[in-house]
């Protein structure tokens, strides 16, 4: 399930695996669903990722 969380104002929405933050819901989703298919993250869905949590692990 993908979390919002709100950093200065923005709502951003976090992938539930990866904790990557989008400013998308949809492209959220689409992360967490290739994360736990794949237990790996897209490269092409993370480059989208404005926020990473700290400390970043996979
Ligand atoms: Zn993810």
């Amino acid at each position: 399930m993908v979390k919002e969380k709100k950093i200065d104002n923005q709502t951003l929405y976090l992938c539930s695996v990866c904790e990557l933050g989008y400013l998308d819901r949809e492209t959220a989703q689409k992360c967490e669903e290739w994360c736990k298919k794949t237990g790996t993250c897209s490269v092409e869905i993370t480059k989208k990722a404005v926020y990473f949590p700290d400390p970043f692990k996979k």
